[in-house]
């Protein structure tokens, strides 16, 4: 991935599905967006009125993350934006022309898909980032997020279900492809005795065998299972699609127990908050970009100004 330069698609890719909880079918149009726009989502049935995705416009989070500004809503963001974060796609339109983003099969590796099929264009603008200088932690009874100065971006993450589950731990440096080869495939996942109480609360109507893994417990009701510990990746997942509500890369190193969307967005408004806690940077230019590429997690990062 090229560190230096912010980057878009090449060329417009579209997609349908259904939304995961909505179960309402929706077209979504991935378009190439100028330097410095960061991932604009784009109702097209409601007059192309556009949502930024950033910490701002976070509205309701608990099974998802939805972003709202004036009342207009854009549902279960995490997934599309976790593949753009993946794949180094800072600038995008993601035009929909309903309230919840599609499922697809439940993963990243749809979308990235997508932006591999479109292509990936650098641009002129220096990618800026956010780089963490002082730990931030948040809490809540048991469950814990953080983060702290790294060099790279990395994620810990640690889950405790019930069984089939039960305790997993999964850790993963951002850099090179371990994105698209580690994190990207692994998908969402339910437990079959939650699912009347979800319907109930008017959740999960688009889900269904293909997109969703459903737990009893026994096992995966739906196997075989893409990783043995496709459950504690498919929550790195959704986390690096939450942060990405900061609206820049992150440099620090993520720590979980336990969390969740709301969590995951508490964390990036203490961040935003804060400005004492990070600085903007720019990865110093060497003049061999494919060295840059290899040592992100040790690269020397120096400051915008
Ligand atoms: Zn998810």
């Amino acid at each position: 991935m090229n560190l230096l330069y912010e980057q878009t698609v090449r060329s417009s890719v579209e997609c349908k599905g259904v939304g995961l909880h909505s179960g309402a079918q929706v077209s979504l149009r991935i378009l190439p967006a100028a330097a410095g726009t960061g991932i604009v989502f784009r109702r097209i049935d409601l007059d192309d009125y556009q949502v930024e995705a950033t910490g701002r416009n976070v509205a309701k989070v608990s099974y998802a993350t939805s972003l709202m500004k004036k009342g207009v809503l854009i549902s279960t963001t995490e997934h599309v934006l976790s593949a753009f974060m993946g794949a180094g796609v800072d600038n995008a339109i993601v035009e929909l022309n309903n309230l919840e983003l599609p499922i697809l099969d439940g993963s990243a590796q749809p979308f990235i898909r997508m932006i591999q099929t479109a292509g990936i264009r650098q641009q002129r603008r220096k990618r800026c980032y956010l780089r963490i200088r002082k730990e931030v932690e948040v809490r809540e009874g048991e469950k814990f997020i953080a983060v702290y100065p790294a060099n790279g971006y990395s994620v810990s993450y640690t889950i405790d279900f019930p069984q089939p589950i039960g305790q997993e731990t999964f850790e993963v440096e951002l850099a090179g492809g371990s994105y698209m080869r580690e994190i990207a495939p692994a998908r969402t996942f339910g437990f079959l005795s939650d699912e009347v109480a979800m319907r109930n609360m008017g959740l999960i109507r688009g889900a269904n065998e293909e997109n969703v893994i459903v737990l009893t417990q026994e096992g995966p009701k739906n196997g075989p299972l893409r990783y043995p510990d496709e459950f504690v990746r498919h929550k790195i997942l959704d986390l690096i699609g939450d942060l990405a509500l900061l609206g820049k890369r992150l440099i620090g190193k993520v720590v979980a127990y336990h969390a969740g969307h709301a969590m995951h967005t508490a964390l990036v408004s203490r961040i935003l908050k804060d400005q004492s806690v990070w600085e903007e940077t720019t990865i110093e230019g060497t003049r061999k970009p494919a060295a840059a590429s290899l040592a992100y997690a040790q690269t020397s990062i120096a400051s915008a100004d």
